[in-house]
């Protein structure tokens, strides 16, 4: 730390990305990424607009905006264009939380709740999940906060009932209830149409796992437009061109392509199915994830050395150090290649034949 950084900011404990290490070429299943490239009309549109780099995007996101509007059945003015989710995320933390009203979420989700939270000097309250990984509604029914809950939740993979979602937003008509819907395409129910019902609802997804952009950096929001007219005031307050050309062109592209990605969603469904049934032969217990992603444990291996081993044979999946979770590993559902790789290094491992 310099001496120059504010003291504003000196607990903050950053976000952790997950590693993306180039010591040597890994079978990477740690960042929830689409192993699918991106489709043909993506890269064309994205060198044919690599020419107009002289020029600075529109700032309205206008063509993309529209785009991603019709593809979800909601107008324009309800949608707002951002760099990645995690920045729709960060400017509703802006936007919506103050020194009286802090923001929710389960105690096991997605790590940069708690870091927007301490970045925008919000309080925060995490609430535990049940013992099952599961999130108890009534928990979070009337709370007189900010909700933020990732749906399906991260890293566990459990999903809620869009009557679950309903019963938490109507039940806290004066908040503004955060549904993050990053992994949404993978066999869990958008809330989108919800909030067409209730402005108090925003609900976030990314193009960066369905949609084979996490290089890219395209995130949406989908509210009231009240909503997203206070989340353009932090926009247009902090990063104007938060789309830049390319990755403009890049997300009209693959709305356009809509059917190739939800078609690879539909093959990692099924390689996420064929996964778990060969890790559960092998004893793994694990969550029933509806994300890209599997939540699993063994008894006959802890969590960290699992991902250590691992990664010693070149693969790479997530741990966690949190002690709720620190016997579970993440790993993401690549091809089936991918997963016949993990699947035979795990049999090494654990000494199965
Ligand atoms: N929400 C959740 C639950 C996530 O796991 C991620 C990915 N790390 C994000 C949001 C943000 O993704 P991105 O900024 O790439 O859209």
């Amino acid at each position: 730390m310099s001496r120059f950084f504010s003291p504003r900011y000196s607990m903050l404990e950053a976000y952790t990305p997950g590693e993306q290490p180039k010591d040597m070429k890994y079978v990477k299943l740690n960042t929830n990424e689409s192993p699918y490239p991106p489709s043909p009309l993506v890269t064309a549109m994205v060198e044919a607009e690599s020419k107009r780099l002289n020029l600075y995007s529109d700032p309205e996101s206008r063509e993309l905006t529209a785009a991603v509007a019709e593809l979800y059945n909601v107008g324009s003015g309800n949608v707002l264009m951002t760099n990645g989710s995690d920045e729709v995320l960060n400017f509703a933390f802006m936007a919506f939380c103050d020194d009286e009203k802090g923001m929710a979420f389960p105690a096991v989700s997605y790590g940069f709740y708690p870091v927007f939270a301490q970045l925008n000097r919000i309080p925060f309250r995490e609430i535990p999940l049940r013992d099952d990984f599961s999130i108890d509604v009534d928990d979070y029914c009337g709370i007189g906060m900010n909700i933020v809950i990732a749906n399906p939740n991260a890293p566990t993979g459990l999903a809620l009932g869009l009557d679950d979602i309903e019963k938490i937003v109507s039940s806290n008509r004066d908040s503004v209830v955060i549904i993050d819907e990053a992994y949404i395409d993978f066999g869990a129910q958008s809330a989108v149409e919800l909030t067409k019902k209730y402005d108090n609802l925003l609900v976030t997804q990314t193009f960066s796992k369905s949609r084979s952009l996490a290089g890219a950096r395209l995130g949406f929001g989908i509210g009231s437009e009240e909503l997203i007219n206070d989340l353009n005031t932090i926009k247009y307050s902090t990063n104007p061109y938060n789309i830049n050309r390319m990755t403009s062109a890049a997300g009209i592209a693959a709305v356009k392509d809509n059917g190739y990605y939800m078609a690879n969603c539909k093959k990692i469904e099924a390689t996420r199915e064929y996964m778990s049934q060969e890790l559960k032969k092998m004893g793994f217990a694990m969550t029933d994830s509806k994300s890209n992603f599997l939540f699993a444990r063994s008894d006959r291996i802890g969590g960290e050395q699992y991902y250590l081993t691992l990664k010693s044979m070149g693969i790479l999946v997530r741990h966690f150090s949190k002690p709720e979770i620190d016997d579970y590993v993440r790993i993401t559902v690549g091809t089936r290649e991918q997963a016949d790789i993990l699947l035979s290094a795990t049999e090494k491992i654990l000494g199965v034949n």
